[in-house]
Parts: structure tokens; C-alpha cells; sequence
């Protein structure tokens, strides 16, 4: 604990009176180019490492950020620190645009877009008159602080290293906030965060302008650093090293960053010098190196460098310091019997096969409804036609009195339907209160800025104290530490019930939520759900067990093949030859 807490303090301050000791100015130089290799890295961890979006064009930004420094100092005239905010206004637009198109798409559409940016840009940097082609832009002046020339070593050494340390504290920040955690929910699919009221495409944007802005400010520094700009430090097979830099340092840890740079510049400088005199010949010999080396890594630590020294540092547990927070705002809920939900022949066709065939059915507050038929009856996906997760093919759905047919799935979450999913989805390597605390999503404001400056202490504080609430409502206030990964089918169900809770919903939609719990643990749900009932809320619920069905609700619908098949109390559905002869038919 003591050796985490101090760490970075540490770190930093050796890396500032690093330039004041009597270290040779190589050494220098190469810390001065760790420190731009790690905030170009920095973003690629975000976007890569905790996103899941890779990018192979993050030197085309570094070369945005350089460029623009270059050509405002030399032909313009504009002053060297203002530069900084153009190349990153500049970098911002590019990647917004350039995101908006590109991120909407899933799959390789993202890594092979920032391929054909990266070359474009690359290519008219080297093509451009007025950018000086393949000589680039000479003579750039060097940064002045205070009436001192900053230079190109020692002086500009503490100014590199300040932004790279802070952009590096933004990031870590950034993770522990209610945006990060939008961010590191990208990786599982978009659906459940959609239905927590999260905007996907936002957060990979976030993501994208982040790496993007981080690239260029380094490229800023390199500018001023050189002193001159030319195409080459900004292709694409630089923007492949950036991301092997990541990756070989840790591509889901900040400070992996770091470590992938050091390591990637100290090698590559000692193999520039090796490799030649070991074959006889001159060449990039050292990118085949490098690559054996990546597939090793990828192979036997495939986290990266970072895992040998992060053993080192173990991770300090959350501290509790919420029990005093304020509560989060509710919603104004429903009274009692009024007309809640009012599904209207709703229609699913796949291709060929009705899954849902003109369902009507409705809930008023207050209410357990219960939804069963036998597998593939259509339940689920009666569920995801409420929720937004899929689209109608025809029908309509109302909720307190307007439609939410067509609105996308953040929409009605915001509306206040939540919902838990048949097949849990959840963040695996969050913990159980951070998963839970992606339900209050919505309950909450911060926003990128906010977080990355630690502004957000307060709200936060009122988020996981809401979380806990809720998970210490289904008795799992005992596990909020725990990564939601390592637990049980059983626990994890229960924590979707409190993450959907967490939404402040005005209806619960629970698909299955007693698959796999054991006796005790089921007799323990239907405690919760009747106390939830007496509490006013409105449910509808998927359940397989009977017994468990029966004794909870207040009405059940029962499908057959997609079709409605009848309605009533718990007592007149069990006594239905046509409930009991679609059960027989298909199973037990
Ligand atoms: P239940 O939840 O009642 O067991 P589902 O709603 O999951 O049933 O499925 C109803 C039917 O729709 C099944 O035949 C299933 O195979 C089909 N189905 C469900 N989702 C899809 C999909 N995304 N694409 C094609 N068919 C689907
Ligand atoms: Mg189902």
C-alpha cells in the first residue's frame, strides 16, 4: 500500500530534477523522447487497451500537432505556446469528424479507416508546397518560459514531462469516473450499456478526441523539440509503433505506457548501433526484432511488460468514504394502477420466422406479471422489443401514457424501464459496485473534463453510495469489492437486479432471474421481489419455475410459439388444458 502511494510522487519528481543532475545529455534526449512516445501511448491505452478501438493512425495526429506548430511559428508568426491550442483544436475536429464516420461501424472498420487516414495525411504533408514536401518546415523557434530559451534539451526536458505526467493522472482519473466507466464498457457490446442509458458512440468518440488530442500534443513537443518537421516521424509504419509501444508495455495500464516507451526507445537505440556490426550490413533490422518480440510478449505476458512490475504495486481497494453522501435525485413514480405498460400487437419477424406474433398484453403499477411459455416461446425477445434492443416489425408499445416504440434503447431506459438480460451481461474486470453503479448512469452528470480533474468526488460519492444501497437490498452488499467476473451465475444474476434497480426504474423487467440460483438463493430473490412489490414497484417477469412463478404474481401472460396463448391469474393459468398441453408438448 505504502509502496502504491508513493510511487508516482516519486516517479515524478525524479523525472523532474532528472534534466538538474549530472546526467549525460544523451540520456536526456532519450527520456525527452520516452516522454512523447508515452502521452502518444497514453491515448492508445484508452482507446485501445480500455475501448477496444484500434487505431493505426495516431502518428497522423502527433504529425497534426508538429505540423501545425511548425507552419503558424515559421509563416504565420503566431507565438509557440498559442500553437498548442491550434494543433489540438485542430486534432479535436479532425477526429470528431473522422470518428463520427467510422465508429458507427463495428469490426475492422475502425483500424482500417485510421490505416487510410493515416496514409492521406501522410501523404500531404509530403506533398504539399506550402508544407515544404519532403524537406518539411525549417528553423521552428524554441519554446521561451519566463524570458528562457527552453532549447531543445534539458529545458524542454521538465516541460515534456509535466504534460505527460498530467496527461497520465487525467487518464487514471478518467478511468475511475462515471465517463471511464462508459469508456471500459465498450469492449463487452453495446447492449447493455445502451440500456443503461449510455450513448456508446459518444464514449468511443471520447475515446477517439482523447488519444487524438494526447497524440498531438506530443507532436507539438516534438516540433519544438526538433526544431524542424518533416513527413517521415508521422507515417503509418510509425503509427504501428506507437502501437506496439502499447502494447508491449500493457495496453489496458497507464503506466504500461511508459514502460513500452522506455523500453521501445532504449532497445531500438541499442540495436540501431548492434545489429549492423552482428550482420555486416545497415538497415531497419531492428523492426524485425521488434516484432519476434511482440508475438513473445503476446504470447507469455500477453498484458504486457507492465504485469512484472504491477506485481510490485498491488492495487489499493476502493476506500469507503460515501457513508455520509447525499441521495441521487428519483423519478416521480407511478401511483398505483395506473396504466403502466401497453403492449399492442407487437411483431417480430427473423427472416422467415415470427418470433413474436401480434402480442398484446399490459401492466399497471403495482403489479407482477409474470411472462411464460417454453423455449423460444418468444419471451425474450418480447422483452427486447420493449426495451429497444431490437426493432418492431410492426405494433406498438406505450409506457405512462406515450409511445417508446422507435426510440432507441438509452431512450426508454431514460423513461425508466430497466431491465436484467437472460445471458448476464455485465463489465467482467469491474467490480461488483462499479458494475452496479453503470445503472446510475443516468442519476448522474460528470462528464470527460469533470472527471479527468477530479471534480467528480462528490457525485461519485453519491453513485456508489446508491450502489451500495441496492446491492446491500439483495444481500450482496458483502461482495461490492469483488471483480464481477469471479463470481457465481447465481451472484451475478442478483448483481444485474441491483445495476437495474440502480436505474431508479418506474418497471423492472427481469429475464430469468432465478436460472441458476440455488434453493436458498431463489426462496432469498422472491423475498426481495415481494418487497419490491410492497414498495410499488412493477415487474414483469420471465421465470421457468413454476412454483417460483405462481407464488409471486399477479397475472401471467403465457406464449407458444410467438403467439399469446392465454392470460389470467396464476390459479386459472394452472388450470388451463392448453398451458399444460404446451408445456407437455414441448418439455418436461
Ligand atoms: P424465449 O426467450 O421464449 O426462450 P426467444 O425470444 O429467445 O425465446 O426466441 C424466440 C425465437 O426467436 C426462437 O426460435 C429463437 O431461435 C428466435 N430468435 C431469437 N433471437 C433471434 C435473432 N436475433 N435472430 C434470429 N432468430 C432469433
Ligand atoms: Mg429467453
Amino acid at each position: 500500500m505504502v509502496v502504491r502511494r508513493f510511487a508516482f510522487p516519486l516517479f515524478a519528481l525524479f523525472m523532474l530534477v532528472l534534466p538538474a543532475l549530472p546526467v549525460p545529455d544523451f540520456w536526456i534526449t532519450q527520456s525527452n523522447y520516452i516522454g512523447l512516445y508515452a502521452l502518444v501511448a497514453l491515448g492508445l491505452v484508452l482507446l485501445t487497451g480500455v475501448g477496444g478501438l484500434t487505431s493505426f493512425g495516431q502518428a497522423a495526429f502527433v504529425g497534426i500537432g508538429a505540423y501545425t506548430a511548425a507552419f503558424l511559428a515559421t509563416k504565420v508568426g503566431v507565438s509557440p505556446w498559442l500553437t498548442l491550442f491550434a494543433g489540438v483544436g485542430i486534432a479535436v475536429v479532425t477526429a470528431f469528424l473522422l470518428g463520427l464516420v467510422t465508429l458507427r461501424m463495428s469490426g475492422h472498420y475502425l483500424p482500417l479507416a485510421t490505416i487510410a487516414w493515416g496514409l492521406a495525411l501522410n501523404y500531404t504533408m509530403a506533398n504539399m508546397e506550402w508544407l515544404g514536401k519532403y524537406d518539411g518546415l525549417l528553423d521552428i523557434p524554441s519554446l521561451h518560459l519566463f524570458g528562457h530559451d527552453l532549447g531543445t534539451g534539458r529545458g524542454l526536458h521538465d516541460v515534456i514531462w509535466l504534460l505527460a505526467l498530467a496527461a497520465a493522472l487525467a487518464v487514471t482519473h478518467l478511468l475511475d469516473s462515471r465517463p471511464g466507466r462508459a469508456i471500459r464498457s465498450l469492449k463487452s457490446g453495446s447492449t447493455m450499456a445502451e440500456a443503461m442509458g449510455i450513448s456508446t458512440l459518444r464514449y468511443k468518440l471520447v475515446a477517439f478526441i482523447t488519444a487524438a488530442v494526447l497524440a498531438a500534443v506530443s507532436g507539438w513537443l516534438f516540433a519544438h523539440f526538433q526544431r524542424t518537421v518533416n513527413p517521415t516521424p508521422f507515417s503509418i509504419s510509425k503509427g504501428i509503433e506507437y502501437l506496439f509501444i502499447a502494447v508491449l508495455g500493457g495496453i489496458g495500464n497507464v503506466w504500461g505506457a511508459f514502460l513500452g516507451s522506455a523500453v521501445v526507445r532504449v532497445v531500438e537505440d541499442q540495436l540501431q548501433v548492434l545489429l549492423p556490426q552482428l550482420i555486416g550490413t545497415s538497415g531497419n533490422f531492428e523492426t524485425i526484432v521488434f516484432g519476434i518480440v511482440l508475438v513473445g510478449v503476446l504470447k507469455y505476458a500477453p498484458d504486457g511488460l507492465w504485469t512484472f512490475v504491477g506485481r510490485w504495486l498491488p492495487a489499493a481497494p476502493r476506500v469507503r468514504d460515501w457513508g455520509q453522501a447525499a441521495a441521487l435525485p428519483a423519478r416521480d413514480k407511478p401511483r398505483r394502477g395506473e396504466a403502466l405498460l401497453e403492449v399492442d400487437r407487437v411483431r417480430k419477424e427473423f427472416g422467415g420466422l415470427v418470433a413474436v406474433n401480434d402480442v398484446s398484453f399490459r401492466i399497471d403499477a403495482g403489479d407482477i406479471v409474470g411472462l411464460i411459455g417454453p423455449n423460444g416461446a418468444g419471451k425474450s425477445t418480447t422483452f427486447n422489443l420493449i426495451t429497444g434492443v431490437l426493432e418492431l416489425t410492426s405494433g406498438s408499445v406505450r409506457f405512462r401514457g406515450a409511445p417508446i416504440s422507435g426510440l432507441p434503447s438509452r431512450g426508454i431506459a431514460r423513461r425508466g424501464i430497466s431491465r436484467t438480460f437472460q445471458h448476464v451481461k455485465m463489465i467482467p474486470e469491474m467490480t461488483v459496485l462499479e458494475n452496479v453503479a453503470l445503472g446510475g448512469y443516468l442519476r448522474t452528470r460528470s462528464g470527460t473534463l469533470r472527471a479527468m480533474l477530479r471534480l467528480d468526488r462528490e457525485e461519485e460519492r453519491q453513485l456508489f453510495a446508491e450502489a451500495e444501497r441496492q446491492l446491500a437490498r439483495i444481500g450482496m452488499a458483502d461482495h461490492m469489492h469483488e471483480l464481477a467476473g469471479n463470481l457465481a451465475l447465481g451472484p451475478q444474476r442478483l448483481m444485474e437486479i441491483a445495476r437495474a434497480l440502480c436505474t431508479d426504474p418506474a418497471l423492472l423487467l427481469l429475464d430469468e432471474p432465478a436460472a441458476g440460483l440455488r434453493h436458498k438463493e431463489k426462496q432469498a430473490l422472491a423475498g426481495i421481489l415481494r418487497q419490491l412489490k410492497d414498495e410499488g414497484m412493477s415487474i414483469l417477469l420471465v421465470e421457468h419455475d413454476m412454483d417460483f412463478v405462481m407464488g409471486l404474481t399477479d397475472r401471467i401472460v403465457v406464449m407458444e410459439f410467438g403467439t399469446h396463448l392465454m392470460e389470467g391469474t396464476p390459479a386459472q393459468v394452472q388450470a388451463s388444458p392448453a398451458v399444460r398441453a404446451a408445456y407437455l408438448g414441448t418439455e418436461h
